[in-house]
């Protein structure tokens, strides 16, 4: 049996796919056929430093040489080194824990709001995607993905998105937080007005709950800041970090402001902050670091490229509403070397690697403005 098939045979039916890609290197990809495609898609939003950046796999190699797994029982160097970094980047003057995935560091933020508040309620909004565990489920909205699995055990309400009326009704004395996407991601790019942020805070502030902003793919450089929160005035209570954080290895995070934090024994993972994920992760961000005063401007060529479009672009997080097109367009693109993604409601989402070149993006809307005229 070849791959496909032990595929179908073998592994459970959770993902439609249709090809398969056998090598990166920078923004390109390989399919087993030997074709190669500019990679708008980078893992979703994950491959921040694009594809085997060698600093990435030096630091992989040299700490599997060393020590792979030794266990939170004991101090892992690498761990303490980039929850310094990522602390001082996040600017919330408190501590991190480290997950292994977003769903995970959603839960553990859910856990911390749980615990500090003693309240058991959470609000998220219309369209939110914040995992697929049964926490970061229940405060996720696409009732498809949610409903076979009720009762999840945790109360939430999905107030609209961007709008602040909706929220002040939702929250009351019994929430223990709100959680929320500064950029939705998954539904396709959706940017909320200047004025949310800023309200959900006062309003979190209120009702004495707390602000989760879950940065699992707007954060690490992506919107051109480190975290999206920051091209607001306001800080949250707690992140989330996941996708990008460590080039591929996974890896999730909270971060918190001063005070709130775990005590011993209330959280804990066996495998999260593992030596290999925080060397993928200490020199992703050492990449990133050099590179986040460039995304900004690479986010406007894609605005300007795809201004037709009337496109929603935050650094290097780009969408455009294509509607009943938005599959064509997609194939279109395969087809000519550039892999995009149909997020939700035909929304197309455009998360290149951070790493991304100006040529590469002018190449990249050459493609999809030929794609919509050949439609
Ligand atoms: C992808 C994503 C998640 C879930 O991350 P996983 O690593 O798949 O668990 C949570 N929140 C947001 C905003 C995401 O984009």
């Amino acid at each position: 049996m070849n791959s496909i098939e032990l595929d179908a045979k073998y592994y459970m039916p959770c993902f439609g796919r249709s090809m398969k890609i056998v090598k990166g290197e920078g923004c390109n990809v390989w399919d087993d056929k030997g074709n190669k495609y500019l990679d708008l898609v980078a893992g979703i939003a994950v491959c921040s430093t694009g594809h085997c950046h060698p600093e990435v796999v030096d630091a992989i190699c040299r700490q599997a040489h060393e020590l792979i797994h030794c266990s939170n029982l004991y101090y892992i160097p690498g761990q303490a080194e980039l929850a310094e970094k990522i602390s001082k980047a996040a600017a919330l003057d408190g501590k991190v824990f480290f997950g292994n995935s977003g769903a995970e560091a959603n839960e553990a933020a859910m856990k911390l709001a749980k615990i500090r508040t003693g309240r058991n309620n959470f609000v998220s909004f219309a369209h939110d995607f914040h995992g697929r565990t049964i926490g970061s489920l229940a405060v996720t909205h696409k009732p498809a993905i949610r409903e076979p699995f009720e009762p999840l055990g945790i109360n939430c309400k999905f107030p609209e998105y961007g709008e602040l009326e909706g929220l002040k009704n939702a929250v009351n004395k019994d929430t223990a937080a709100v959680i929320f996407e500064p950029i939705q991601g998954e539904t396709g790019v959706i940017i909320p007005n200047d004025d949310f942020l800023p309200g959900i805070r006062d309003i979190c502030d209120d009702a004495g709950c707390l602000m989760i902003c879950d940065e699992v793919q707007t954060g690490m450089g992506r919107t051109g800041k480190w975290f999206a929160f920051q091209h607001s005035n306001v800080k949250p209570d707690i992140i989330s970090i996941a996708k990008g954080i460590a080039s591929g290895i996974p890896m999730g995070a909270i971060a918190a402001v001063d005070g709130l934090e775990f005590t011993k024994g209330q959280h804990g993972s066996t495998f999260a902050g593992g030596p290999i994920a925080c060397a993928a992760g200490n020199a992703t961000y050492g990449i990133i670091e050099k590179i986040l005063p460039t995304i900004a401007a690479k986010g406007e060529l894609f605005k300007k490229g795809l201004a037709k479009f009337n496109p929603r672009v935050r650094g290097l997080m780009v969408g455009f509403t294509a509607g009943d097109k938005a599959t064509d367009i997609q194939e279109y693109c395969k087809e000519h070397g550039i892999l995009i993604n149909v997020a939700g409601d035909g929304n197309i989402r455009i998360v290149p690697p951070l790493v991304i070149s100006n040529a590469e993006i002018e190449y990249a809307v050459k493609v999809i403005n030929e794609s919509v005229s050949s439609l």
